[in-house]
């Protein structure tokens, strides 16, 4: 059984080389940052690690024994076999939840996954590459400022931003608002959760009484001093009581796991155990009642819409829940199309690092680094000294940051030169999110709504996928949704390992090159013109 605890890289070499020991390592973490690890369960309601415990076994046994010029096979978080590939190919294969088109539905998902047969590992999960509610914080933040530019002047003091859901990634809310100088106010159904990111340092205070949350946010309102607070309540109960009395918050979004009717939307009424009860007696009663609990929900914030807020979906789903309910949901907007993509065609996104040796010094060198070299990179320059003061370090040393095109394999060339005269401690990890210019079709977040309706073509990620393995990249994962994504999305994860050496020079150039290239490419091709000028500042062949 992996180890579980910030001491990862405080271990010796338990494997026959460096890069079969950072997958080991970037796997313990990913395990370390869980919700719930005695299920292998690290957010998103259902994204899991590895199948089952057997399996998590049977996946370290084989990242030990491997040789660097093997191919670890592994499909729904269940390794199949190692296969001699030669010392350029993947050191590990990923297919994780994808289901053939006409079965890819929430049911033939449940029904696989309760027969052992089919796992969901979210989007950096199942794939070993999360870094805690971190990574979520930057996207988060990036969100927030591009909502004070758009539509508050640039600056959120003073300002209200109401959403639910403490969870894995929905932790980060608070702190990503404080950061961008507003004013949280989270509603939470569970208490454990509340307690949990207080004591992260991501969540200034808690309170069961809406009367105390108000009175808090409106001192901090006035005072224009960023605050974040938590609710104990239900978000289809506090959001009406809430507009009862009047509010009409700022910003509104959420945070739940509403795409998941059985394990990620507590009903009104229920406590998250008696949700869990209801599951195992009469899962579609939870489900129906989940869902007329998110109709009810997405109509306050419909009502708050109408009323001038700016509200947006942060890709839980939630509108497509509350329309199957005859909601008029999708009048509210998604986040990405509305404030990220601009980003994505320009091959930025959130690229990150893991410190694999577990020593701060590395990550405080690599943080001199971005800061040194892309100085004409505003989003890095603003984030990094901003990450380095609040964001507590969980498990190995991390960073996120947007980077674009041609600066992530800058950055990974110069760590691995870094780490080859012994400046860094040891190698470093680089991987992304999937929300990413490349990585993702998902037309109901990350493609809804391209210029040219090719939303659900899911060769990109695919292709992706492909390059990425072809170029040599040390992780390579095809996903698809499962849980209540299922049949929604389809997208590609990719590692690179900086651990010093020529051959990683190689692959770090191909396949950081090819990852972001086919992304640019991929929204030129939809056309978007600053994707256009992108690709032909890249130096790369286009046939657009
Ligand atoms: P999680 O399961 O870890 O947490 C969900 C939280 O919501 C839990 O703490 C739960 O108690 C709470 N909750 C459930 N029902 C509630 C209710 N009715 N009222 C108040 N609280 C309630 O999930 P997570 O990892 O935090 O992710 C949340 C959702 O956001 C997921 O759907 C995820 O896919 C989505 N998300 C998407 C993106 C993206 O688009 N890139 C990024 C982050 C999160």
């Amino acid at each position: 059984m992996a180890i579980t605890t910030s001491e990862i890289g405080k271990q010796g070499l338990r494997c026959r080389g460096p890069r079969q020991e950072t997958l080991l390592r970037m796997l313990e973490n990913t395990l370390s940052h869980a919700e719930r690890p005695d299920d292998l369960i690290v957010y998103a309601g259902l994204a899991k690690v590895a199948r089952d415990h057997a399996a998590l076994e049977k996946i370290v046994r084989a990242l030990t024994e491997m040789e660097e010029d093997e191919t670890l096979v592994i499909q729904s978080g269940k390794p199949v076999g190692v296969f001699p590939t030669g010392t350029r190919a993947p050191l590990v294969l990923m297919a994780n939840s994808n289901l053939v088109g006409r079965w890819a539905t929430s049911e033939h998902f449940y029904e696989l996954e309760k027969r052992g047969l089919i796992a969901w590992g979210g989007y950096t999960a199942g794939d070993w590459q999360y870094i805690g509610s971190q990574g979520i914080v930057q996207g988060t933040y990036q969100t927030l400022v591009a909502v004070a530019d758009e539509h508050f002047g640039g600056d959120l003091a003073g300002r209200l931003m109401v959403t639910a859901g403490l969870g894995g990634m929905g932790g980060a809310q608070p702190l990503a608002t404080v950061m961008a100088g507003g004013v949280a106010l989270c509603v939470e159904v569970d208490a454990d959760r509340i307690k949990r990111r207080v004591d992260s340092g991501y969540l200034e205070r808690g309170t069961e009484s809406l009367d105390e949350a108000l009175a808090w946010a409106r001192e901090a309102m006035d005072a224009k001093r960023p605050a974040s607070i938590g609710l104990l309540g239900n978000a289809a109960e506090v959001l009406p009581a809430l507009r009862e009395r009047g509010v009409v918050p700022d910003v509104v979004t959420d945070q739940t796991a509403a795409h998941d009717l059985r394990y990620g939307y507590v009903p009104v009424g229920m406590s998250p155990s008696e949700a869990a009860d209801l599951r195992d007696t009469d899962p579609d009663e939870l489900a129906r009642r989940a869902r007329a609990s998110i109709a009810t929900h997405v109509e306050c914030m419909l009502a708050w819409q109408d009323a001038g807020s700016v509200v947006f979906e942060y890709g839980n789903n939630l509108r497509a829940q509350a329309a199957e309910n005859g909601v008029d949901a999708f009048r509210i907007p998604i986040f990405v199309e509305r404030y990220i993509r601009p980003l994505f065609c320009r091959g930025l996104g959130p690229f990150r690092w893991v410190a694999t040796s577990g020593e701060q010094a590395d990550l405080d060198l690599i943080d001199d680094m971005v800061v040194r070299e892309f100085p004409d990179n505003p989003l890095a320059q603003r984030w990094i000294p901003i990450a380095r003061e609040s964001v507590r370090q969980a498990g190995l040393p991390s960073r996120i940051s947007w980077l674009a095109h041609g600066e992530r394999a800058k950055l990974a060339l110069l760590v691995n030169a870094a780490v080859r005269i012994g400046e860094l401690r040891g190698p470093v990890a680089f991987t992304r999110d999937h929300l990413d210019p490349g990585g993702v079709s998902q037309p109901l977040r990350e493609t809804e709504n391209m210029p040219d309706g090719s939303d659900a073509v899911s060769d990109w990620p695919l292709l992706n996928a492909l390059l990425n393995a072809g170029s040599g990249a040390d992780l390579v994962a095809i996903h698809a949704g499962g849980g209540g994504y299922a049949g929604y999305m389809q997208s590609a994860g990719v590692t690179l390992i900086a651990d010093g050496t020529a051959a990683a020079d190689d692959r770090i150039t191909a396949a950081l090159t090819a990852d972001t290239g086919i992304g640019i490419m991929r929204y030129a091709d939809a056309g978007y013109e600053t994707a256009a000028d992108a690709v032909r500042s890249s130096g790369l062949r286009w046939f657009g």
